[in-house]
């Protein structure tokens, strides 16, 4: 099946992401979020993101203006037509996903392909409130989207081989490379990346060394390109937390018990670059 028309659920910094590269990509792009102020930074961090390649001269005003006109941003899913792609990027909630997902089979044509940027969450579980199983696909974009190239691509038990090759061939539309996985708890990416971060948390909590320290020996040592404190302040400290809480459940071993500070910080209110404080602070 051909894609032209896409609806991105959530503009948070993935949602923004994901909408942004589909419009340079050519395709006609619906933003969608409940909430009006995050609609509003997310296309505030698209307008960022297009402005500084115009000013590396990667691409030239009127291609950043014809980008910007393939974007239309809505509040209420009243407002958007049929479209081919729905790529949902709302938090990384079971229960708010499988409402969306709800919501959205209802609404969209039958051949409209109902695509996740979980991060951890079961697409099995997620098609299963749909009676599309078959069109239901987990599409995980890297963090920043724009620049990371990875798209883990995978397939819940009923997703169909049309359904993946159409996402396959929208992913190298993107100029991304698609990675092929199966349907298990935090997939591959986090499946491994996330229980060195929250290790990292345990590291801290337990006093064996300063944030600054844990970070220093990961980007040195093993030559990461940033800690993983750092890194968790990216990605969202809440974001993490759902994901080891996935883990922990889904394969029901202790090992993936997220740590009590990681929690802490999260009911705070200390979320990362995105509150202004995590780990660490942000201006
Ligand atoms: P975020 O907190 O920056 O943004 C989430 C957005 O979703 C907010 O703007 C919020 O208003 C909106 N939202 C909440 N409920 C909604 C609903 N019912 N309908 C529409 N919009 C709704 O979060 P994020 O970091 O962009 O993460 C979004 C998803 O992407 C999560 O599933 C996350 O696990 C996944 N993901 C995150 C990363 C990362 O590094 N942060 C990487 C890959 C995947």
């Amino acid at each position: 099946m051909t894609i032209q028309q896409v609806l991105i659920v959530g503009a948070g910094q993935m949602g923004s992401g994901i909408a942004q590269v589909f419009a340079q990509a050519g395709y006609n792009v619906q933003l969608f979020d409940t909430k009006e102020a995050g609609l509003q930074k997310g296309l505030a961090i698209i307008e960022k993101n297009l402005q500084r390649q115009v000013d590396k001269e990667r691409i030239t005003a009127t291609e950043k203006e014809g980008i910007t006109s393939k974007l239309h941003p809505i509040t209420s899913l009243d407002q958007c037509g049929d479209v081919d792609l729905v790529v949902e990027a709302a938090v990384e909630q079971l229960a708010i996903k499988k409402q969306i997902f709800a919501d959205l089979d209802a609404r969209m044509p039958a051949q409209t392909i109902l695509a996740t940027n979980t991060s951890s969450l079961p697409i099995t579980e997620i098609a299963a409130v749909t009676n599309r199983p078959e069109k239901v696909i987990g599409m995980h974009f890297m963090n920043p989207v724009p620049v990371m190239k990875l798209v883990e691509i995978i397939r819940g038990l009923a997703t169909s081989d049309e359904t993946y090759e159409a996402i396959h061939t929208a992913t190298e539309a993107l100029r991304k490379t698609p990675v092929e996985v199966n349907d298990f708890p935090g997939f591959v990416s986090n499946r491994i990346l996330m229980p060195m971060i929250n290790e990292a948390v345990y590291t801290l909590y337990e006093g064996v060394a300063s944030k600054e320290a844990i970070d220093e020996v990961m980007k040195l040592g093993m030559n990461h390109p940033m800690g993983p404190l750092t890194l968790a302040d990216f990605i969202g400290l809440d974001t993490c937390l759902y994901i080891m809480e996935t883990l922990h459940e889904g394969f029901g071993d202790d090992k993936y018990r997220p740590c009590p500070l990681l929690r802490k910080y999260v009911n705070a209110g200390w979320l990362g670059k995105k509150t202004g404080k995590g780990f660490y602070e942000y201006t």
